[in-house]
């Protein structure tokens, strides 16, 4: 992979761009693609921004969210696959790895245009990508859009439209500012963009205190009777089953952040949530100091993500992959007593 500085000369001249991101985009995913479109398009470059899924309502209000693609919806792929094939770059946003991209995946390994990698996630396989930036120790990809921006000499580009997106991932991917990722930088390109003029608050209220009251009530009935605490491994355990889904019409983006409550707990160290998804059982793992979910992850669950924060999944059934994550506490045991 080389370096992404070199991507800035291709750049010059205008290209046909898409942009993709991880399944199930999340405010990193989807506000770095976005910010990233509005610049390329204000430099004149062909852009289309394709998710290889549906995504959460809550992204919704994003500037240039009406405009993005979702590979899993049949009557865009015929357009997808058009956009793919002219294509001159691909750039491949806050995932690492092509399989992240779902059925997306295949065609993007069969496409022939030069892909440049933007990520923060554990692991990258730079082998698949022409061009990159892989930094782990960055808080978000968003944060990394910001840099790309600033490095590339596209300063005068930055707008509001920008900054709504640069802030939305950089407050889903640090917790609202909380976790040790908040860096001092990050703190300072939140000031640049306020002085710009982002009004942050509505950014807040679009992404945390935008459900339906389903969501509140299926969130009562998680905590109160799907959850399970495991003390003698400081460990929290969230299974919810299709039937759940569907009594309280979970939609995608309904389930996110439930992870973090069985954290609160005193003394909890790894807090899992289990979804019976159609296609897979989902895990999300979080954790807090010295646990690497990321590896735990990566070991038992076909997953990945953060050292902290780390996602799975398992064809399994539910009752066998919860059996399976039991089993994984016990040999994990002295990492998490
Ligand atoms: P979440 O639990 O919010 O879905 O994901 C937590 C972190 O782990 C995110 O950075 C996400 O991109 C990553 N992640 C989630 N699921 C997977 C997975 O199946 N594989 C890998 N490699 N990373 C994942
Ligand atoms: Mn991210």
């Amino acid at each position: 992979m080389n370096p992404i500085e070199e991507i800035f000369p291709v750049l010059a001249a205008p290209k046909k761009v898409i942009i993709t991101m991880h399944q199930k985009p999340d405010p990193d995913a989807m506000g770095s693609s976005l910010a990233l479109y509005h610049l390329l398009v204000q430099l004149g470059h062909s852009v289309t921004v394709v998710s290889p899924t549906n995504w959460p309502a809550f992204l919704n209000w994003m500037p240039g969210c009406e405009d993005v693609l979702d590979y899993e919806n049949n009557r865009q792929r015929e357009k997808i696959y058009e956009s793919l094939m002219n294509a001159d770059l691909l750039f491949c946003l806050d995932f690492n790895a092509i399989s992240r991209a779902k059925h997306f995946a295949a065609p993007i390994k069969a496409s022939s245009c030069k892909k440049i990698l933007i990520d923060h996630h554990q692991q990258p396989e730079t082998a698949s990508f022409d061009y990159g930036i892989s930094d782990t120790s960055k808080s978000s990809t968003s944060e990394m859009i910001y840099n790309f921006i600033w490095n590339g000499g596209y300063r005068d580009k930055m707008n509001t439209s920008i900054a709504e997106c640069l802030y939305a991932g950089v407050m889903g991917d640090t917790g609202s500012f909380r976790y040790a990722s908040a860096s001092e930088s990050v703190h300072r390109m939140i000031a640049d963009l306020k002085a710009l003029g982002l009004k942050h608050t509505p950014v807040h209220d679009n992404i945390y205190d935008n459900f339906l009251e389903n969501r509140l009530r299926f969130l009562g009935h998680v905590l109160l009777n799907r959850m399970q605490v495991f003390y003698e491994y400081n460990t929290a355990l969230i299974s919810v089953p299709k039937t759940d889904l569907l009594k309280f019409e979970i939609r995608t983006g309904d389930t996110e952040g439930l992870v973090n409550f069985p954290l609160t707990i005193q003394g909890i160290k790894m807090a899992a949530i289990c979804i019976d998804r159609d296609e897979e059982r989902k895990w999300s793992f979080r954790s807090k100091g010295e646990f690497d979910v990321n590896t735990f992850a990566r070991n038992y669950f076909e997953g990945g993500g953060h050292y902290n924060a780390a996602g799975g999944h398992s064809s399994e059934s539910l009752e066998k992959t919860i059996h399976r994550f039991k089993e994984a506490l016990k040999e994990n045991a002295s990492q998490l007593q």
